[in-house]
């Protein structure tokens, strides 16, 4: 079989053993959840309702601010405490909405059917925006704008993303092999909206049973390719990916539409299928927790909920918990507390003891050029963290620093361990604080 591929990238240690097998778990909600108001790209949402006020499951609890921007619904059933500075998975503390859950009445989604077919596609957007919908691979970017590509710029290649090609995750995994006629049924509303030629439903060699499983039930869904790529970081990039399909390359600064292209996760394929048939928001998504814990698991999580309360739910950590990280070891992002709370972007969450942390020392760069070689952007790493190091913001923007996807595998490769990814990201910051 031929596998598909892109130029540069690496192979980290999968891990992915620990938690594939746990199939999803439904996790009843904790005392208190927290729903940042900024949990997606754009404007946060606005508060729509009053302190005290009694909220149930479903319920919509903010508005979307402008086009880029989704309202916000409630995990839970209970009261509206106000709200809080609350710290954010992304991080620093934001505003959240804080709500005091009452088990007794807080029960699974009962909506209002909806047959899809009957829909038009600006029927299908308007509900994709109301259910609160964003990408569920870790972007959250609002799913309604994405559906919405520029007029002259028609999509060719819709590619539906099951790569989960970063380390220790499995949620989409556990998706594809659980919730595989879901995936397709809500690939076929996109395919309604976009009106694509083809379709493609793409997924790592490391997980052929979700390949299989997926061929099986796309039998019945003639439109549907499944394709098989190369095991590498970062093959579900969307750039990769939409490379490794087409052979096209996303030019700087552009997205795939610019080469007709169009990505989308399995996770927010079955969103847009719950909310266009069954009237379901977005409350609640799948979560890896996995790393030195007990009992590695896959759960489905009302949103809002704390790490730390999902951490306990694995009968606890293995050793002296040392790094509990938001996502996968390569673009994860370390937490200061385990306070934070599952936002829609939520992925997974790493927990990492005493013998998970591989101590090690920055030294000087010894132009060994391996982060350059990897690099699947083409990107010059030691020219942009030169010209970081050194302020320079304006020379590493020339150098294409805004192309940098934030990867981390010129970091994972760098012999020196230079944290090279995150000056990457403090100078792509750093540059969007002067445009502002
Ligand atoms: S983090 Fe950026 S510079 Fe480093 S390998 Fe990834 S894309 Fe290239
Ligand atoms: S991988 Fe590290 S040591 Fe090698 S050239 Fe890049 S920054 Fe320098």
């Amino acid at each position: 079989m031929k596998l598909l591929s892109f130029k540069g990238g690496t192979h980290p240690l999968e891990r992915k053993e620990l938690s594939s097998d746990a199939h999803i778990k439904r996790v009843e909600p904790p005392e208190i959840v927290y729903l940042p108001l900024s949990q997606h790209t754009g404007a946060p949402s606005k508060v729509i309702i009053e302190k005290k006020d009694e909220v149930t499951v479903g319920m919509k609890i903010a508005e979307g601010d402008g086009k880029i921007s989704v309202p916000l619904h409630s995990s839970v059933a209970g009261v509206f405490m106000g709200v809080v500075d609350y710290p954010h998975p992304l991080g620093e503390k934001k505003p959240a909405m804080k709500i005091k859950v009452d088990h007794e009445k807080t029960g699974e989604w009962e909506g209002k059917e909806r047959d899809p077919e009957s829909l038009s596609p600006e029927e299908i957007i308007k509900i994709v925006r109301e259910s609160g919908i964003v990408g569920m691979g870790g972007a959250a970017f609002p799913t309604h704008f994405k559906l919405q590509p520029p007029p002259d710029k028609p999509i060719a290649d819709l590619i539906i993303n099951g790569a989960e090609c970063e380390p220790f995750l499995t949620s989409d995994y556990r998706l594809m092999m659980e919730r595989t006629e879901d995936i397709l049924k809500g690939v076929d509303i996109i395919r309604r909206v976009l009106n694509p030629e083809r379709i493609w439903i793409s997924i790592e060699s490391n997980k052929m049973d979700a390949v299989e499983k997926m061929k099986e039930a796309a039998s019945t869904y003639p439109w549907a390719k499944i394709t098989v790529h190369a095991t590498k970081y970062p093959q579900g990039s969307e750039k990769q990916l939409v490379q490794s399909i087409t052979g096209l390359e996303v030019p700087d600064g552009g997205l795939p539409f610019d080469v007709g292209a169009y990505v989308q996760n399995v996770g927010t394929a079955v969103a847009i299928y719950e909310a266009v048939r069954y009237s379901k928001p977005l409350y609640e998504r799948i979560v890896t927790v996995t790393g030195s814990v007990r009992e590695p698991s896959n759960f489905l999580v009302p949103i809002g909920t704390p790490f730390e309360y999902l951490i306990e739910q694995t009968s606890g950590v293995i050793g002296e918990l040392k790094k509990i990280i938001n996502g996968g070891p390569m673009m994860g992002i370390a937490q200061v507390t385990g306070e934070v709370p599952v936002i829609k972007g939520t992925t997974g969450i790493l927990i990492q003891n005493e013998e998970e942390i591989i101590p090690g020392q920055t030294s000087a760069c010894i132009r060994c050029a391996s982060c350059i070689d990897i690099c699947p952007l083409n990107l010059m790493s030691t020219e942009l963290y030169k010209f970081i190091s050194m302020d320079n913001f304006d020379r590493a923007e020339e150098l294409g620093l805004l192309s940098c996807i934030e990867c981390g595998t010129c970091s994972y490769v760098c012999p020196s361990n230079i944290p090279l990814t995150q000056y990457f990201k403090y100078g792509k910051a750093m540059i969007a604080k002067r445009r502002k």
